[in-house]
C-alpha cells in the first residue's frame, strides 16, 4: 500500500507532531519520572535523581505455581510500573568478551557488595531472603507482601528512626544467598527488553540486584522493559496491561521462531509455557510449514521476500487470526527485516505482503514497544506506508515510541530518541 511518499520535511514534521502529542497525554501521573535534560544532554553528566516507586503492582501466586508480578488495575502502556534501586551492582568495562577472568572479578566484587548490604541492614537482608534460590518446591515458597517493597511512608526527619533501625544483628545466610543470586541477579547489558541509556557504546559489564524485579518472569510475549538508570532500573509497561494480567519481561530475544526461544529458554533453566510459545508449538496445521519456515531464516542464504510471502499466504489461507498472525510476525521478524531493508527485495516482494509500518505495528502488538520495531514503525511512516491517514500514523508512531522507551521524556528528548533509533545499525537488534 506505497502511497506518497513523505520527504524529510514532513517526516520531520511528522515526528515533531508525534512527539507535541506525547505532551499533551497526562504523562505527570504517580511515579512519572522526567529524564528529559539527561537525555538531551546525551546521557552525559550527574544521573536523575530517581525515587523508589510501587505502582499498581503486586505479588501473587502465578498460575504456573511460582510467583509473578501482577497489575492490580488496567495499565496504558508506557506507564511506569516500578522504579527500583538495586541492593548492589557490580560493574567492570569488558575488553574482552570471551575472557571471563575479568567476568568472575566483576561477579565477586558484586557478591561482596549484596552481603555487605545486607548486613548492614536488617531490612535489606530480610527482603533478599524472599527470593528463591531455585531449590525450593515453587508453590510453598511464601507470597510477600508489597508493602514490604514501599519505602517507609514519612519517617521522621531527625535522624532518630535510623538509630532505632541499625539495633539488630544479623547473621547472614551467605550459602542461601549466592545461591539466590545465581538465579535472581539481572545484567544491566542491552537485553533484548532492556534500555541500558548512557552506555555510549562501551562494552559494560554490569551485574545487579533488584529484588522485587526479580519476582518478574519471562514470557516471549511480554508486556514489560526496563531502562537502566544509574542504580536505578525503571520497569515500564509496554504494551497495554489488563487488571490481573500478570507482567512479564523477555529474558531473551523473542523475535525469533519458537525452536531458538525454546532453546534460549532452556539455557535460563525452565520451558517457556506462555501462550505464544504454546500456539507456535501446538499448531499442528501450520506446524510443518512453520518449521520449514523456521530452518531457511536460521540457515539463512535464501531469499527472504519470498519466505515472508509464503508466511503471510498460509496465515492467509489457514485464517489465522490477527493476535496469532502478530506472534508469527514476531517470530520470523529477522526475514521481514532483511526484506524490508533492501530495495530490491521490496521492489520484487512488496506488493504481495503488508508495509512495513503495518507489521510494526502488528508485531508491536504481540511484543510490545521495542527498538527494532519502533524503527520499522519509523521507517515504514517515513516512505509513506503508514497503514492510515497521517493523525493516525501519528498516533501510532508515538504510541510504539512510549512503549519501547516509556513515558520518560519529553517531546524534544522523545525525539532524540527517535534519532537514536534511526541511527542504530539496524543489524545489531538482529
Ligand atoms: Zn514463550
Amino acid at each position: 500500500m506505497a502511497t506518497a511518499g513523505l520527504d524529510d520535511d514532513s517526516l520531520q514534521q511528522l515526528r515533531s507532531r508525534a512527539t507535541q502529542l506525547l505532551l499533551k497525554e497526562d504523562w505527570k501521573e504517580s511515579g512519572a519520572v522526567d529524564l528529559s535534560e539527561w537525555v538531551l544532554a546525551g546521557f552525559s553528566g550527574k544521573c536523575p535523581d530517581l525515587a523508589e516507586h510501587v505502582g499498581p503492582v503486586e505479588v501473587r501466586r502465578s498460575s504456573h505455581g511460582g510467583r509473578g508480578v501482577f497489575a492490580v488495575k488496567n495499565i496504558d502502556a508506557g506507564a511506569t510500573l516500578l522504579i527500583s534501586k538495586a541492593v548492589a551492582i557490580g560493574r567492570g568495562v569488558i575488553t574482552d568478551a570471551a575472557d571471563s577472568c575479568e567476568k568472575m572479578v566483576v561477579w565477586k566484587d558484586f557478591v561482596d557488595k549484596v552481603l555487605d548490604a545486607a548486613e548492614k541492614c536488617p531490612k535489606t537482608a530480610s527482603l533478599i531472603y524472599t527470593l528463591s534460590t531455585g531449590e525450593e518446591p515453587e508453590d510453598e515458597l511464601p507470597v510477600p507482601d508489597i508493602a514490604q517493597f514501599k519505602q517507609e511512608a514519612e519517617e521522621p526527619d531527625d535522624g532518630t528512626a535510623a538509630a532505632t533501625e541499625s539495633a539488630p544483628e544479623v547473621t547472614l545466610d551467605v550459602d542461601k544467598i549466592l545461591k539466590l543470586l545465581d538465579v535472581n541477579c539481572l545484567t544491566e547489558d542491552a537485553a533484548p527488553s532492556s534500555n541500558l541509556l548512557g552506555s555510549n557504546g562501551v562494552v559494560n559489564c554490569g551485574v545487579g540486584l533488584w529484588v522485587l524485579l526479580a519476582f518478574i518472569n519471562h514470557s516471549c510475549h511480554p508486556n514489560a522493559r526496563r531502562t537502566h538508570v544509574g542504580d536505578h532500573a525503571i520497569v515500564h509497561a509496554s504494551r497495554d496491561i489488563k487488571a490481573g494480567e500478570e507482567i512479564t519481561f523477555a529474558y531473551f530475544d523473542v523475535l525469533t521462531p519458537v525452536g531458538r526461544r525454546r532453546e534460549a529458554a532452556r539455557a535460563w533453566g525452565f520451558e517457556c509455557q506462555c501462550d505464544r510459545c504454546r500456539f507456535e508449538a501446538g499448531d499442528a496445521i501450520l506446524g510443518q510449514e512453520l518449521a520449514r519456515l523456521e530452518n531457511e531464516l536460521v540457515n539463512g542464504g535464501g531469499d527472504m521476500g519470498a519466505l515472508v510471502v509464503r508466511l503471510e499466504e498460509k496465515m492467509r489461507k489457514s485464517m489465522v487470526k490477527e493476535r496469532r498472525k502478530a506472534f508469527l510476525r514476531a517470530s520470523f521478524w529477522g526475514a521481514y527485516s532483511a526484506l524490508f531493508g533492501s530495495d530490491k527485495l521490496v521492489r520484487k516482494w512488496g506488493r504481495r505482503v503488508p508495509g512495513e509500518a503495518a507489521v510494526a505495528e502488528s508485531v508491536a502488538g504481540a511484543i510490545g514497544g521495542n527498538e527494532s520495531v519502533l524503527r520499522a514503525m519509523l521507517r515504514g511512516a517515513g516512505n509513506g506506508d503508514g497503514c492510515g491517514n497521517r493523525l493516525e500514523v501519528e498516533d501510532k508512531v508515538v504510541r510504539i515510541g512510549r512503549a519501547t522507551y516509556g513515558k520518560v521524556v519529553k517531546r524534544q528528548a522523545m525525539r532524540a530518541l527517535f534519532k537514536l533509533t534511526l541511527d542504530a545499525d539496524s543489524n545489531k537488534s538482529l
